[in-house]
């Protein structure tokens, strides 16, 4: 029955197919054959007023031009509009049309190629070229001795129910691209990808010839900003219809969210420039919705049929509003992301330019965010510092308590402010006011934080100096009050006496004797040598702490200049006994020599001093290749643990000295010289047992010197 053609079709007999009908055939006696007419008048009645189409064509040829039709029924006439005469000798064929399924109909061939019955479904035109659906059963039929000779096809009018499950189809495919869409929408914030996704879904699903969208500009033109073809047909892409084609009124009722429904342009009331613009570009059917922003148009969602006109269906016209609809919130959407990466790009750029270092953390306190400011502080790039990597340039000693803060205050979401040292990109650690501030969205939730860290460090310094400056003023008040207390002290003795011995030699000098006369004179001496002691111990203090001791190193025979000193001391303290030893080869040294008496003196006069009378005192020399080791050693007083720590401070003196007049500065004095000579002064003491003072003082020997 195919009106398609291939081969010369075969006779059946020549074939290898069963050409057998299972029908019998036999002679049958007269009666029997006018009963036989009967049913088959009967039958052809049944033909006749079936409600389906039948047609009877003769069995080939099954290829080109096809097999001519013999008969059709009453029904065929009604559902086709063709009248039997109009088709007799001819061939189903003209019944197919454009639409008529090619693979349908090879699928039928093949069938009767084989001599099958088939079933299946298949669009047929009527006589008037409309479009019907039918359910189309073909059976062979054969003769008295087995041979197909008729084809019977019986039609059944389904267009109904082929509609009905179009409409599911479409309907399923409405809510599919719809779902789609909207989907696509909430996904991206791509607009451009949106519009054409839309355009694009909207055309496949209607099978439209061109979608687009217009977009109204703010000289109220329209601007075609994205557009779907079907091939062949113009585009419109990048067009900008002028006022004239789109004037005050069209706005306005496109405003109101009303829809423009034009099945057929030619008879359409349409302006006819617009009518003109749009003929120019084919089209013959046309849907126009309105895309709304915030209720004020932004542009229209138009679909276009360019080859005949088109019955645009309800479903569909709702379809295109809602999905104008979500064009809509797309189009907010992508204008609030917009304004957000303004705001964002905004605080990049405060960020980025800001003097202080930021930093930023997310609702985990993970810091996901520094501004170049930090970056470059610190030499690091953004990479290194996310997450916990800034932790590395936080010191070491300051990381444990910077971390306490932060959690603390992380957990209890509250501000909080550190002093730490961060690392700079030359190495140098500087010192940073490091504040964090908890952060939060307009609904009340929990942001993460947003902190600053500001370069401390020169104002640490100044701190630092200040605090310095600070204590140095203690120090000399102390010092100053100390020294007011020992002058009061220790000069009004000896200005006493002298005031005392002047006054008698004043008013009874002749009274006495030349001898007399001379111990006064002697006591006034003595006096005043010792207020010049003091003077000169107080000035030289003073010429120390200023950096002004010099010190000025010498060749010098050390074993003699021992001795010496030992002579000296022992000559003036008849009531102890000085001892010296040396535990080495004595060499010769060089150093500062007054620096050197100035401290043995001092320390061996302690030692006398404060020891009982008749005491032994033991200086001990000792040395290697680099040290000398001086120990001075007494079996006196001792010294009060508590007082040792501070025997080198000036005008200190220890709780137990009793009435053993002093002031306070040798050792103070000692301490400085033997700083300046690069050595080390300890002691051991044990009250009432004695007392040992080592100083260690490097040495430059004449061993290590050839030729001196
Ligand atoms: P001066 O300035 O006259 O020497 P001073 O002896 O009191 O006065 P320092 O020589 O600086 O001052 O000694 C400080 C203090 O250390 C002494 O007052 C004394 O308490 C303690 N001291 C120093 N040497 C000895 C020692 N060998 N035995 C016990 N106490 C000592
Ligand atoms: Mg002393």
């Amino acid at each position: 029955m195919s009106s398609e053609s291939t081969d010369a079709s075969l006779p059946p007999a020549a074939t290898n197919l069963p050409l057998k009908a299972p029908l019998q055939f036999c002679s049958i006696p007269e009666v029997a054959h006018q009963q036989q007419q009967e049913r088959l008048r009967l039958l052809e009645s049944v033909v006749v007023h079936a409600n389906d189409s039948v047609i009877i064509t003769e069995a080939d040829p099954i290829q080109s031009p096809g097999p001519r039709i013999l008969y059709v029924n009453d029904a065929f006439t009604r559902v086709t509009g063709y009248r039997a005469e109009e088709v007799l000798g001819k061939t189903p064929r003209i019944l197919h049309g454009p639409k008529t399924d090619r693979a349908t109909l090879a699928k039928i061939r093949l069938a009767l190629q084989t001599w099958q019955p088939i079933l299946v479904e298949l669009v047929n035109y009527r006589k008037d070229r409309s479009e019907f659906w039918v359910e189309l059963s073909i059976v062979p039929v054969a003769d008295s001795t087995g041979w197909y000779t008729h084809w019977v096809a019986i039609q059944r009018d389904i267009t109904e129910r082929k509609l009905a499950e179009e409409e599911f189809r479409r309907q399923h495919l409405r809510r599919q691209v719809f779902a789609d869409i909207t989907l696509k929408i909430r996904q991206s914030l791509q607009l451009e990808d949106i519009l054409q996704t839309t355009v694009d879904e909207i055309r496949q699903l209607l099978d439209a010839d061109r979608v687009l969208i217009h977009n109204l500009q703010p000289d109220n033109t329209t601007w075609i900003v994205t557009e779907s073809l079907q091939t062949g047909i113009p585009s419109l892409l990048g067009q900008t219809l002028p006022l004239e084609l789109f004037p005050a009124e069209q706005r306005i009722f496109f405003n109101q969210g009303q829809v423009r429904v034009v099945p057929n342009l030619d008879t359409d009331e349409a302006p006819s420039q617009l009518k003109e613009f749009l003929q120019h570009f084919q089209v013959k059917a046309r849907l126009v919705v309105p895309i709304l922003q915030r209720d004020q148009l932004w542009g229209l969602l138009a679909v276009h049929q360019c080859t005949q006109p088109h019955q645009w269906l309800q479903a569909d016209i709702e379809l295109l509003q809602q999905l104008a609809d979500q064009v809509g919130i797309a189009l907010s959407q992508s204008q609030l992301l917009a304004a957000a990466l303004e705001s964002e790009q905004r605080f990049r750029a405060m960020a980025n330019s800001a003097p202080v270092l930021l930093w930023m953390a997310d609702i985990d306190g993970q810091l996901n965010f520094f501004n170049q400011s930090w970056l470059t502080f610190t030499g690091r790039t953004l990479k290194q510092e996310l997450g916990q990597g800034w932790a590395e340039g936080v010191h070491a000693d300051d990381y444990q308590y910077l971390i306490d803060t932060y959690s603390s205050a992380f957990q209890l979401r509250q501000s909080f402010q550190i002093e730490n040292r961060l690392r700079r990109a030359d190495g140098k650690y500087r010192w940073v006011l490091n504040t964090g501030t908890p952060r939060f969205h307009p609904d009340g939730s929990f942001a993460g934080y947003i902190g600053s860290c500001v370069d401390i460090s020169d104002r640490k310094q100044a701190e630092l100096k200040l605090l310095r400056a600070l204590e140095q003023e203690k120090e000399l008040n102390e010092l100053k009050s100390r020294f007011i207390s020992m002058t009061s002290h220790e000069f009004r003795t000896p200005l006493s006496t002298i005031l005392a011995s002047s006054e008698l030699l004043e008013y009874y000098s002749h009274l006495w004797s030349d001898t007399e006369k001379q111990e006064h004179l002697k006591t006034i001496q003595i006096a005043v040598q010792h207020m010049i002691k003091m003077l000169d111990e107080v000035l030289m203090l003073g010429s120390a702490e200023a950096g002004k001791l010099s010190y000025r190193p010498t060749w010098f025979d050390l074993e003699g200049f021992c001795h010496t000193l030992v002579t000296q001391i022992q000559l003036s303290s008849t009531h102890h006994l000085v001892n010296l030893s040396f535990n080495c080869l004595m060499p010769k040294a060089y150093m500062d020599e007054k620096l050197l008496r100035h401290v043995l003196n001092n320390l061996l006069s302690n030692a006398i001093k404060y020891s009982p009378v008749g005491g032994v005192v033991l200086m001990e020399v000792s040395c290697d290749e680099q040290q000398m080791v001086f120990s001075v050693k007494d079996q006196g007083i001792g010294i009060p643990s508590a007082d040792q720590c501070r025997l080198f401070e000036t005008f200190h003196r220890a709780a137990n000295v009793g009435t053993i007049p002093g002031t306070g500065l040798g050792l103070a004095i000692v301490k400085q010289c033997v700083d300046v000579m690069g050595g080390r002064i300890t002691v051991a003491s044990e009250v009432d047992v004695g007392t040992e003072f080592r100083v260690t003082l490097p040495l430059i020997s004449s061993h290590l010197l050839p030729g001196v």
